[in-house]
């Protein structure tokens, strides 16, 4: 079975901006793929390729098996949801909804028919009527949701789909966006910033830096074995240890990293030197200097903090370490 998206040494260039550098990557139908990465990284323009807004400076992109050099945005078997959301203000819910079946040409009660379903299935039945304006964030990026899907679409691409609304109701999407998915069984390509995001929701996950891919995997393989430092610090806000402190540390010259929450205060451990502390509510975070080397650590709720100036003693158990395999 062909992949539902197939990047092959792709790049896209603009000027000498290198926003993608030979991306080479495969998403399976029916996955929820994350692309995470820093501002600028490239993942929009990834996204962009897939929908047809752009096209590659070199390499191909493939979706289910055919190569999309060409073809125009309207005939791939893809839908974008933006971050805006780009409702019309002057249409009601229902209209916005069904819009796409309109300008296909399809009968008025099939087109009232699929959006009232796909209003279902956002969770707004009988919000047909509004108009966006009142509506609330959250309902908002459902209509967009119900709006894109009601076309049909075999990969469904989400681009800072969530990044507008608070921590909260984000939290909630995010819980949403994924039982969506389950249910639909199409293949969704979402774009993020947010390393929680992309851990919460996705099957998988491709870490974007400066236009390349760092690494591919699932979210317990980037967060657990980062393959590289950036990945480590990036996902997760690991301390990243160059090989010379590796070696202090665990006789063994590699880039390694290690969870702030790895590292407990323990009798006869390593010496750090306590710089900062930040009351985090569920825990507090210590920044501390050990080994010349600036180092976050996570105390759980309840301990005693040790004030800034104070000399510890930390610890992690030896797993905890996980050496990268390069720079
Ligand atoms: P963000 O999260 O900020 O959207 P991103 O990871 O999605 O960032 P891209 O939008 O893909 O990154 O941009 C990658 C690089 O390509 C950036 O340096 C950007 O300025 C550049 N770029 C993107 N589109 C264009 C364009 N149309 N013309 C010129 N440069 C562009």
């Amino acid at each position: 079975m062909p992949a539902a998206v197939e990047f092959r040494d792709v790049c896209r260039f603009f000027g000498t901006v290198r926003a993608v550098d030979r991306v080479s990557m495969e998403i399976a139908e029916g996955e929820f793929f994350a692309m995470l990465g820093p501002s600028g990284s490239g993942k929009t323009t990834c996204l962009r390729l897939i929908a047809g807004f752009e096209q590659p400076t070199h390499g191909a992109v493939r979706i289910f098996g055919q190569d999309m050099t060409g073809v125009p945005p309207y005939r791939r078997a893809v839908n974008t949801v933006f971050q805006d959301y780009a409702l019309f203000p002057h249409l009601n819910v229902l209209d916005n909804v069904a819009y796409g079946l309109m300008v296909a040409g399809r009968g008025r009660a099939e087109r009232r028919r699929e959006a009232e379903a796909a209003l279902e299935l956002v969770q707004l039945p009988g919000y047909g009527a509004r108009r966006p304006g009142e509506l609330s964030g959250g309902q908002r990026q459902r209509v967009a949701l119900a709006r894109a899907l009601v076309m049909k679409p075999r990969v469904l691409l989400l681009d800072e789909t969530l990044g507008a609304l608070d921590l909260k109701l984000r939290e909630q999407m995010q819980e949403e966006l994924k039982a969506l998915q389950r249910k639909v069984g199409i293949t969704f390509v979402f774009v993020t910033h947010d390393q929680g995001e992309a851990l919460s929701m996705a099957d998988r996950i491709a870490v974007f830096n400066e236009g390349r891919i760092e690494q591919i995997g699932t979210p317990e393989e980037v967060y657990n074995r980062p393959a590289k430092p950036f990945v480590a610090d990036f996902v997760g806000s690991s301390n990243v240890l160059p090989p010379e402190v590796t070696f202090a540390v665990a006789g063994r010259r590699a880039w390694a990293s290690l969870r702030p929450e790895a590292i407990r205060l323990v009798g006869g451990g390593r010496p750090a030197r306590v710089l900062a502390t930040a009351f985090l509510g569920a825990s507090t975070r210590l920044h501390l200097e050990m080994a010349g080397l600036d180092i976050t650590m996570l105390l759980p709720r309840g301990a005693q903090v040790p004030q800034p100036g104070e000399t510890v003693s930390i610890g992690w158990a030896d797993g905890d370490l996980h050496l990268m395999e390069s720079a």
